[in-house]
C-alpha cells in the first residue's frame, strides 16, 4: 500500500458538539495566499468525511476538527456539483428571509441528540470566495444554495444551527421519526434548487439596482 492509498482509506470522522478544543464553537482562521495546498487538503478531507452521508449538502472544516475557513457545499444535493469555498464573505441582496428546517451532521452525530433547527436565512446573497483553483469568484446565490452557504458560513463563525439565536429546535424521539421528517424537508428544499450564477462587476450594478427598486416598493 502506498502513502496515497493509505490516505484514501483513512476515514475522516465528523466531530460532535462536545468536540475537543471546542472546535465547533470557535471562530476559524483565514487561509493565507500561500496556503492553497493546505485548503485543498482540508477540502479533500471534507469530501472523505461527507461521502458516507450523501446526499448531504455541505460540510465545514470545524466539523472535522479544523478551525480554518474552508467548506464544501452543493446547491442541489448532487455530489457532482460540490464547490470548494475558501475565505468566504457574504452580503445579503434584499432583506427577505425564508424560514426552513436544517439538519447538521455534527448535531445528528452527537450522542442522544436528534434535533433539527428552523432558521430564517436570507433568500438571496452575494458571496465572494476563493475556489479550489485559488481563483477569487463572486456569485449570486438564491434559495437552497443560499441557505446551505449561510449554514456553512455559520460553522466558520463558531455557530451550530441548534444553538443559533432565534432558531426553533425540534427534537425527535426516534431515528425513524427524524428520518421521516428529514425526507419531508428535503422534498421541500428541492423546490428551491438554483444553480449559483457567477457575476461580473458590471452585472452587480444591475443586481444592486434591482435590489433598491425592490426596497422602494415596500
Ligand atoms: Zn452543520
Amino acid at each position: 500500500m502506498t502513502a496515497t492509498d493509505f490516505l484514501n482509506y483513512f476515514e475522516v470522522k465528523i466531530v460532535t458538539l462536545d468536540c475537543p478544543g471546542n472546535c465547533l464553537h470557535r471562530i476559524s482562521g483565514g487561509i493565507e495566499r500561500n496556503e492553497l495546498p493546505l485548503a485543498q487538503s482540508i477540502a479533500r478531507d471534507l469530501f472523505r468525511a461527507i461521502h458516507p452521508y450523501l446526499p448531504a449538502a455541505g460540510l465545514a472544516a470545524p466539523q472535522i476538527g479544523i478551525n480554518k475557513k474552508v467548506f464544501i457545499f452543493t446547491y442541489d444535493r448532487n455530489p457532482d456539483n460540490f464547490e470548494v469555498v475558501i475565505n468566504p464573505v457574504m452580503e445579503p441582496v434584499g432583506e427577505k428571509k425564508i424560514e426552513s428546517w436544517e439538519g447538521c451532521l455534527s448535531v445528528l452525530h452527537s450522542k442522544g441528540v436528534k434535533q433539527l433547527a428552523k432558521i430564517a436565512r436570507y433568500e438571496t446573497i452575494k458571496v465572494t470566495y476563493v475556489n479550489w483553483e485559488g481563483k477569487e469568484v463572486q456569485k449570486l446565490l438564491t434559495g437552497f444554495a443560499a441557505k446551505v452557504f449561510q449554514h456553512e458560513l455559520d460553522h466558520l463563525n463558531g455557530i451550530v444551527n441548534i444553538l443559533k439565536e432565534g432558531a426553533i429546535v425540534k427534537s425527535f424521539a426516534t431515528d425513524s421519526e427524524l428520518k421521516a421528517f428529514m425526507a419531508h424537508t428535503k422534498n421541500e428544499d428541492a423546490a428551491f434548487y438554483k444553480k449559483p450564477e457567477e457575476i461580473s462587476v458590471k452585472d452587480w450594478a444591475t443586481v444592486l439596482k434591482a435590489d433598491c427598486s425592490y426596497r422602494a416598493r415596500l
